[in-house]
């Protein structure tokens, strides 16, 4: 079962690490394939990490978030231009995420501001046990009167398991959020309020077919808690930040890439979510996606920051790859929308 630990690696290292991985790099693959490179198409989704600031320190965490995380948080004249884009761009979906996004100051003004423009959609990554924080117990409700798409984390429905990966007590406080969420209408047929489930392995491994696992989580929470949901998403555990540290520590690096190479599946390419999504961090600058955003590879544009934002010299531009991609394409591919192939 693995640890949480600090990231020791900087994202030099990281890349330097994922270079040198002895395996079939990701852009060989695509090459094999007759995808020699990546192109981004319609931009759908406006992803905002909005701060590292969380109230846990999961083991497995690509931001390498926790509480200790102050400064890196998005400020209102950053949500400004964000907000400038948003009504340029018309995207479909904009995804509040972090650390804990509702721990920003400006999460709740964001997420009013967002909805004045039209968006179809306005998704939080929740780790539910924000929503017991004394400075929130009004959170749940808020969200509910916003018709807010929760994508809430919940690896396993097993204590042992989701203490060790996210920390102690961390499950008994997600199965209380989740009823109250249940409570306010979420994930009720009928309700319109979404509440997405999103869960990971807790080691080296991929993780099971999305739908067989949807299935076993409905009829778990059910029966021992009277939860519901909307649906699962499963996630592949990329090879970056703390779960790097991870794969290094445990002498799992080379068998763990050697997996994703090996399940490298052509027929995830066409969803990857760095095709239709542009990832924006807290202090302004634009990634093609989350992983991207901390190993801190930037768009491939003459425009680097939300600042600077031109659709025309955005727009069809070249995806910045590197070896951590073969996590996105392994098995049914995944993606923060789920599997995408
Ligand atoms: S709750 Fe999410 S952001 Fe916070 S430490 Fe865990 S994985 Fe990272
Ligand atoms: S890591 Fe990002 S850039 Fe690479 S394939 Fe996945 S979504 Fe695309």
């Amino acid at each position: 079962m693995i640890k949480p630990t600090p990231s020791p690696l900087n994202v030099s290292q990281q890349l330097a690490v994922l270079s040198s991985a002895p395996i079939e790099a990701f852009t060989a693959h695509l090459a094999n394939h007759d995808v020699p490179q990546l192109h981004t198409g319609n931009l759908e989704i406006l992803q905002h990490n909005v701060g590292k600031l969380c109230n846990q320190t999961c083991s497995h965490c690509h931001v390498d978030a926790g509480p200790d995380k102050t400064e890196e948080n998005m400020e209102w004249a950053t949500f400004e231009a964000c907000f400038q884009v948003a009504e340029q761009c018309q995207p479909r979906i904009v995804d509040l995420t972090g650390g804990a996004p509702e721990l920003n100051p400006h999460f709740r003004d964001a997420v009013k501001k967002f909805k004045t423009l039209g968006v179809e959609e306005i998704i939080d990554r929740c780790n539910l046990s924000v929503l017991l924080l004394a400075s929130q117990k009004d959170l749940a409700e808020f969200l509910a009167e916003n018709g807010v798409h929760i994508v809430a984390s919940l690896p396993a429905v097993n204590e042992q398991q989701t203490d060790a990966q996210r920390g102690s007590g961390v499950f008994d406080k997600s199965i209380k959020a989740l009823q109250r969420l249940n409570e306010l209408g979420y994930g009720r047929a009928g309700s319109g309020l979404q509440l997405t489930l999103m869960s990971n392995p807790s080691g080296a491994f991929l993780p099971p077919p999305q739908s067989t696992a949807e299935q076993r989580f409905k009829r778990l929470l059910r029966d021992r808690y009277n939860i519901e949901f909307t649906r699962l998403i499963e996630l592949t555990n990329m090879p970056i930040a703390r779960f790097l540290d991870y794969l290094i520590d445990s002498n799992n690096y080379e068998r763990y890439m050697q997996k994703l190479s090996s399940a490298f599946n052509p027929g995830a390419v066409d969803g990857l979510m760095c095709k239709n999504t542009l990832s924006i961090g807290w202090d302004g600058k634009m990634y093609d996606c989350d992983f991207n955003q901390m190993l801190e590879l930037p768009v491939q544009a003459s425009c680097k920051t939300i600042f600077e934002f031109s659709n025309e010299l955005m727009d069809n531009r070249e995806i910045a790859l590197a070896n951590h991609c073969l996590g996105c394409t392994a098995g049914q591919g995944s993606s923060c929308g789920g599997a995408t192939a």
